[in-house]
């Protein structure tokens, strides 16, 4: 069965942590460690690629820059 998760773009973390009936944004962890965790194979995953909290806080300036009319404009 494939299974999708969040992977940070810029760590390359992943999101552990269910989808549904869980709060908040879960923990991040390494690849291998939730592929560990989870018993998964790698070519189960198909990974959806965001970006963590810790790394949209550090690279908020880099990924947002505002346009003309004000919007934020993804990278
Ligand atoms: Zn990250």
């Amino acid at each position: 069965m494939e299974t999708i998760i969040a992977a940070c773009c810029f760590c390359k973390n992943v999101r552990d942590g269910l989808p549904k009936g869980s709060d908040g944004e879960g923990s991040w962890v390494n690849l291998q460690t939730y592929r560990a965790k989870y018993q998964l194979d790698e070519r189960d995953l198909k990974l959806s690629h965001t970006y963590c909290p810790d790394c949209m806080k550090r690279y908020r300036h880099l990924l947002f820059s505002t346009t003309a009319d004000g919007h934020a404009l993804p990278l």
